[in-house]
């Protein structure tokens, strides 16, 4: 293992950030593996499970069963993690900017449709390489303009060139759940089922380019500009792990994440030994399109009558809402039948905050599919 410092500050700047990543294998042999936690600064629970994972690859690396590389970032985001309102953790946006850390990421594509034009063959492997040496160029390319975007560069040239990318998050409350892009549905199963994931929510682009897509996507843009004349694969399985809620913080859950994302590398070659075995999926892969998000009416109290992880049917009382001054109630009904996967962690809502989230099956929305 060999560790990295990238300087996210100017020099001449009040504060200095700095990014650190772990090396673990060899570049350039096998497949490359990137995974960073809290990318939100303030979403704890991936940084407990990357304190394991630093073991693991370590033991792996002295005992060579590590067959690839992997890049470890066990803290992605020190700029917000450095932000704090009146005592509040506040890492999801960049309070300088109020741009989510988790949006706004370069979309390589667009430089890429040019840069490999008339460059492509019938050669699929060649041309992996090929995208992948564009996209880094692409990366170095991007004029940051402020230290958020600066960190964001970093980020994305440690990953766009990665086989495989793990963004691990957490929602508000929330049971395991697993966004990633909708050609990627095969390949994302044995993780389903490792994390025992409650619902996988697939998109083409859900809007605003988080981290994650934009691992990926270029992938699809690419082989949809190009044609198949000059195939290019899906080479990057790229997902945001969402690691159950912000207060879901302990050995137990860490350990059992870590393990199982140490399987999925097993699955994946990355690391040689017996095949852990797959338990059954507790969910079939659902489209983001098809997520009902529950927003609260009117201010009030709100109060959950239905558990995490439950599968609803249409118009179930999934929370009342209940004005604490009139005293009058208002029950929150879904109206789109699917898995109850996420919820808010607040009590007291104002009119139009989020309540909750459930995962149908059925495509119904679009535009912008992430919340904010
Ligand atoms: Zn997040």
């Amino acid at each position: 293992m060999h560790a990295h410092r990238h300087q996210i500050s100017r020099p001449e700047s009040g504060g200095n950030y700095q990014l650190s990543s772990f090396h673990f294998g060899t570049p350039g042999r096998g497949k490359k593996v990137y995974i960073q936690a809290a990318l939100h600064a303030d979403e704890i629970p991936g940084m407990l499970v990357a304190q394991f994972l630093r073991t693991r690859l370590a033991t792996a690396e002295a005992d060579g069963s590590l067959q690839g590389e992997v890049v470890l970032v066990p803290a992605a985001n020190p700029l917000g993690l450095a932000q704090a309102i009146h005592g509040a953790p506040f890492g999801r946006f960049d309070l300088t900017t109020g741009t989510n850390f988790n949006r706004a990421y370069k979309h390589v594509a667009e430089d890429l449709k040019s840069s490999l034009d008339g460059k492509l063959t019938a050669d699929a492997a060649a041309n992996v390489s090929l995208v992948r040496e564009h996209a880094l160029a692409s990366v170095a390319n991007w004029q940051p303009s402020t230290d958020a975007e600066a960190l964001k560069k970093i980020l994305l040239g440690l990953a766009i060139d990665a086989d495989i990318v793990l963004d691990l998050h957490c929602d508000n409350e929330a049971v395991m759940h697993i966004y990633t892009g909708t050609p990627l549905a095969d390949a994302i199963a044995p993780l389903t089922s490792l994390m025992g994931a409650h619902a996988v929510l697939l998109a083409l682009e859900a809007g605003e380019e988080p981290f994650d897509e934009a691992c990926s996507r270029l992938w699809w843009d690419l082989d949809a500009h190009f044609g198949a004349a000059t195939p290019i694969p899906m080479a990057c399985l790229s997902t945001t792990v969402e690691l159950r809620g912000e207060m879901d913080v302990s050995y137990e859950l860490a350990e059992k994440d870590a393990d199982a994302l140490i399987a999925f590398l097993i699955h994946s070659g990355v690391i040689s030994g017996p095949l852990p075995p797959l338990p059954a999926p507790l969910c079939e892969p659902t489209p983001l399109e098809g997520v009902e998000p529950l927003s609260a009416p009117h201010a009030g109290v709100v109060v959950f009558r239905q558990p995490l992880g439950a599968r609803l049917a249409a118009g179930e009382a999934v929370a009342d809402l209940i004005d604490p001054v009139s005293g009058a109630v208002t029950t929150i009904r879904n109206t789109v039948p699917g898995v109850f996967f996420a919820r808010t962690a607040h009590r007291h809502l104002l009119r139009g905050m989020a309540i909750g989230k459930i995962a149908g099956a059925t495509a119904f929305r679009a535009g912008k599919l992430l919340s904010s």
